[in-house]
């Protein structure tokens, strides 16, 4: 951890330009030492300072003026030679328990005696040092005159640098505990926990890590994040998230995960979230981050994804083969009862339902290990739409819902694999019509200039009129089997895999997928994506 600067800055400046009123180098020079010892603020031995700050205070006063430095509980620090190893009269000085700090002047109206032969005094001086609040000073100074005008001026002077140098200590105290409450909360974490400035280097970086990285807190010292977290797929992570994060003040959480090099061949799964720590200007200055090893848990995710793989490549086979009886089956014997052929629909039906589930895990599986091709090129969205509403036309029809096709006046044109936008609306149809029992399912389209990127979108929208979903659900429909209760109890069967790969493949493509619903209302679905340049 970088150590606190406990001098004093600005106030310091102040309290020096306001020296010359005070001090006149040519000639106070003690006057001049006295400060200079004050602005070094070396305080940590207090016995040596307090007996300095005597000493040097004692030159800078006029002759003959007596000056000790004692506890309040009267342990005598230093005293001058005007009053060698004695101790001050109490009764004479003002207590000053209850002014930790500050300066008391007293002028007395008749001259005072300490002792018989001594000369007498006729004001003092009284000042609390509490540069150790555990165990203040009391500086007590004694003149044979009455304090003068540049005398008074002086110790004013005095002690408000000595109340300036107090606040410091006492910040600096304040920062040093907080320093290591965080210090002690950091490195006692289980997790690893990183503080980056704005230009990626590291000021916090506690023990946990050193197990995810390899890195060492100290070996970590002066170093920059890519050096130490170093995504394979990724080097330049922190930058480029500042860089996307740095002028959208609204974003300030992060997550990545990503596989980390922690040595020779070796490497870990790790996940870092994190957030941007702004200044007043809101530019990031920086950048604070959890770090979690996920190794174990992408392990299992890999060994669950093999067993789903190969269990429905294995499942797959035995499932067409029945199919393709069945609809022999249903073709070639002319004798069956209708009861039979309802058999053989039922059954195909639920083969039909089988194949589509062992599809639905086989993409998942790849999409979530990285493995599914795009193939990007230019695409009529009309057409796809078009298509999909001519493929779902009949099954609507069964359920008595009309299916209302709006075409914009000219055919729009964008990036994209044509075989996944196709089963990105099909899916999304295919829910309309499932979670629809009156009604009618529209489906139409939307044109807008994107105001910050300036690029031209179009919107399609699937509206139904069916069960609606229910605020709470809204967000989860995207995930991996999440299905509604209200789905649950229409019956309709369906794995919760649909949408998770709708918006896998839309976020693929570039594009973006929102829902609206309200329960027994029916929902909308808006996907969108970026027209390519020259249609339209
Ligand atoms: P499923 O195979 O269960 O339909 P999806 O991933 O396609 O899986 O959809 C997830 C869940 O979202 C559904 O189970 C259903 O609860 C809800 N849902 C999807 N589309 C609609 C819709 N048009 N109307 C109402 N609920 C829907």
């Amino acid at each position: 951890m970088r150590p606190i600067n406990t001098r004093p800055s600005q106030l310091w400046e102040q309290w020096i330009a306001r020296l010359h009123g005070v001090v006149d180098p040519q000639k106070d020079y003690f006057r001049l030492e006295l400060l200079q010892l004050l602005a070094r603020c070396e305080i940590s031995d207090r016995e040596r300072f307090l007996h300095r700050f005597g000493t040097i205070l004692n030159r800078s006063l006029k002759s003959g003026t007596i000056l000790v430095v004692e506890r309040p509980s009267g342990t005598l620090i230093y005293a001058n030679r005007h009053q060698p190893g004695k101790k001050i009269d109490r009764s004479l000085t003002k207590r000053l328990s209850d002014e930790p700090t500050g300066l008391v002047i007293r002028q007395f109206p008749r001259p005072w005696r300490l002792r018989r032969h001594d000369p007498p005094v006729k004001s003092v001086g009284q000042l609390r040092i509490g540069l150790f609040p555990d165990n203040p000073a009391d500086l007590v100074v004694l003149a044979e005159e009455a304090f003068d005008n540049e005398d008074r001026r002086f110790l004013h002077f005095v002690a408000g640098v000595v109340g300036l140098l107090e606040r410091q200590v006492d910040l600096s105290r304040q920062l040093s505990r907080e320093q290591k409450l965080i210090q002690s909360l950091t490195q006692n974490l289980s997790e690893g926990l990183a503080l980056f400035d704005g230009d990626g280097r590291i000021i916090i970086w506690n023990r946990p890590l050193q197990r995810m990285t390899g890195f060492s807190p100290k070996d970590a010292q002066n170093k920059t994040y890519d050096q130490v977290l170093r995504f394979i797929d990724r080097p330049l992570w922190l930058r480029e998230l500042i860089d996307s994060h740095q002028n959208n003040p609204n974003q300030s959480g992060f997550l990545i995960e990503g596989q980390a090099s922690t040595g020779a061949k070796q490497s870990r799964w790790l996940a870092v979230s994190g957030s941007f720590l702004r200044n007043d200007q809101g530019r990031i200055e920086q950048a604070i981050v959890l770090v979690r090893d996920i190794s174990h848990r992408k392990e299992l995710e890999q060994r669950k994804n093999e067993f789903i793989s190969i269990a429905t490549h294995e499942l797959r086979t035995p499932i067409t083969v029945v199919k393709g009886y069945l609809s022999l089956l249903a073709k070639a014997d002319q004798n069956l009862t209708d009861k039979q052929q309802q058999y053989i629909t039922n059954a195909t039906l639920a083969t039909e339902r089988l194949v589509k589930l062992a599809e639905d895990l086989l993409q998942v599986t790849r999409l979530d290990e990285d493995r599914m091709q795009f193939t990007l090129q230019p695409v009529q969205l009309t057409n796809v739409i078009e298509k999909v509403c001519h493929d779902f036309r009949e099954k609507a029809s069964k359920k008595q819902l009309a299916i209302h096709l709006t075409l914009p006046p000219f055919p729009t044109t964008i990036i994209a694999d044509s075989v996944r936008l196709e089963q990105v609306f099909a899916n999304l149809v295919d829910n309309a019509i499932k979670y629809t029992e009156k009604g009618a399912i529209s489906i139409g389209f939307e044109y807008f200039l994107e105001k910050l990127t300036q690029e031209e979108k179009v919107t399609v929208v699937i509206k139904d009129t069916g069960i609606g979903i229910d605020s709470r659900d809204l967000e989860e429909v995207f995930e991996k089997f999440h299905r509604t209760s209200r789905a649950a109890t229409s019956r309709e069967p369906g794995a919760g895999l649909g949408l998770y790969i709708v918006k896998s493949f839309v976020d693929k493509l570039g594009g973006k997928i929102t829902v609206n619903s309200r329960p027994r209302r029916g929902s909308s679905f808006a996907v969108t994506f970026p027209i390519a340049e020259g249609s339209k």
